[in-house]
C-alpha cells in the first residue's frame, strides 16, 4: 500500500519533462547535491543515476571545491555507497568504470578485517532466531519475547548505544544461532570487500575509498578519545591501503540522533568533510554535517525523481 502510494504520488515525475522543469524552478539558483547508495544492484543503481541527466556525477572531492569555491554546481552530484559490502562494491563498480562515473565508497574497517556489521547481525537474527529466553539483564522485558519487538529493541540500539552494549546484547542471541548444527560455522552475513580487490580498484581514479569509522558504531554513543580512534583509526588503515588521502568521514546510521556536537567537532579536525544521512543538498552547508540523498533498490524511477527534485 505505501509502495501504491508512492507511485501515485510520483507518477509526473515519469515524465522527463516535468522531473526537469521542477528541477529548474525548485533549483534555480543551487542543484549540487550528494547520492547515498547501500546495497543495490548495478541494474537498479545504473537506472537510477541515469534517471537524474541532464545532471551528471561528479566526484565527491570536485563537488566540493565547487561548492567551497562558489562555483555553481546546478546539475552535479556525487555518488557514494556506504559500508563495503563485496558484492554491491564490485557490481556497483564495474557500472561506474563503464559510465565514467566517480563514486566514493565510504569502508567501516573492522567489517573488511572481519567483524561483521552490527545490523547484518540483528537481520540474521530477524531471519534465523527460533525459541529463545531473554538475556538476565533484560530478563523483565517480557514484551521482548515477541520477535518482532525483540528485533526492533536492538535495531533501535543501534542507533545510539556503543560498542559493547549492543554486542553483550546482539552476541547472547547469536549464540542461540550458532547452537542449532544446521547453522554452526557457516557464514550466514554478507562479506565485506578484501583489501586486495580495495587496493587494486583504488589504482583507477574514478574511485575513492573513505572512512565509515573503525566499528559502525553511533559516534553519539562515543566519548572523545573513542570518536578520536574510531576516526584516525580508520583514515590510517584506509590510507595504507591505497596510497590516496583520506579526507571524508561518513557518520554511521547518519541521522541526528546518531550524532553528536561532539563528533562533528571532531570530524572535522580530521576531515575535510563528513557526510550523514540526513536529507537535502548542499546549499548553506556545514562541510562536516553534509546532507545527502538516499536510494534504495525498491525505488521507481519516478520516485528517485521526486525525491531528488523535492530535497
Ligand atoms: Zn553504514
Amino acid at each position: 500500500m505505501k509502495r501504491l502510494f508512492k507511485n501515485l504520488l510520483s507518477f509526473p515525475c515519469n515524465s522527463k519533462l516535468i522531473f526537469n522543469l521542477s528541477e529548474n524552478l525548485l533549483h534555480r539558483s543551487s542543484g549540487g547535491y550528494i547520492l547515498s547508495f547501500h546495497d543495490l544492484s548495478p541494474e537498479t543503481f545504473e537506472t537510477h543515476v541515469n534517471s537524474l541527466k541532464p545532471s551528471e556525477p561528479i566526484s565527491l572531492d570536485e563537488l566540493i571545491k565547487r561548492y567551497k569555491s562558489g562555483k555553481s554546481i546546478k546539475n552535479c552530484f556525487a555518488i557514494t555507497f556506504d559500508d563495503g559490502v563485496e558484492e554491491t562494491v564490485m557490481g556497483n563498480w564495474n557500472i561506474c568504470k563503464k559510465n565514467n562515473w566517480p563514486v566514493t565508497f565510504y569502508l567501516p574497517t573492522d567489517y573488511l578485517n572481519g567483524e561483521n556489521l552490527p545490523y547484518q547481525k540483528i537481520q540474521i537474527i530477524e531471519k534465523l532466531l527460533n525459541k529463545y529466553h531473554l538475556p538476565e539483564k533484560i530478563k523483565n522485558k517480557t514484551q521482548l519475547l515477541s520477535k518482532k519487538n525483540l528485533i526492533k529493541y536492538l535495531t533501535d540500539m543501534l542507533y545510539v548505544k556503543n560498542h559493547e552494549t549492543i554486542n553483550e546484547n546482539i552476541n547472547y542471541f547469536l549464540k542461540l544461532i550458532s547452537k542449532n548444527p544446521e547453522y554452526k560455522n557457516k557464514n550466514l552475513m554478507p562479506k565485506a570487500i578484501s583489501w586486495e580487490k580495495v587496493k587494486d580498484i583504488s589504482k583507477n581514479s574514478l574511485s575513492s575509498f573513505q572512512s565509515h569509522s573503525v566499528s559502525h558504531t553511533a559516534c553519539s554513543s562515543l566519548s572523545e578519545k573513542e570518536l578520536k580512534n574510531e576516526m584516525l583509526t580508520s583514515k590510517k588503515t584506509i590510507e595504507d591501503f591505497t596510497g590516496r588521502k583520506v579526507n571524508s568521514f561518513c557518520y554511521p546510521y547518519g541521522s541526528k540522533r546518531s550524532i553528536s556536537d561532539l563528533s562533528v567537532q571532531v570530524a572535522s579536525k580530521y576531515f575535510e568533510t563528513a557526510t550523514t544521512l540526513i536529507r537535502g543538498r548542499l546549499k548553506n552547508s556545514n562541510l562536516h554535517y553534509l546532507p545527502r540523498i538516499d536510494l534504495y533498490e525498491e525505488h521507481p524511477i519516478s520516485f528517485v525523481r521526486l525525491k531528488v527534485a523535492l530535497s
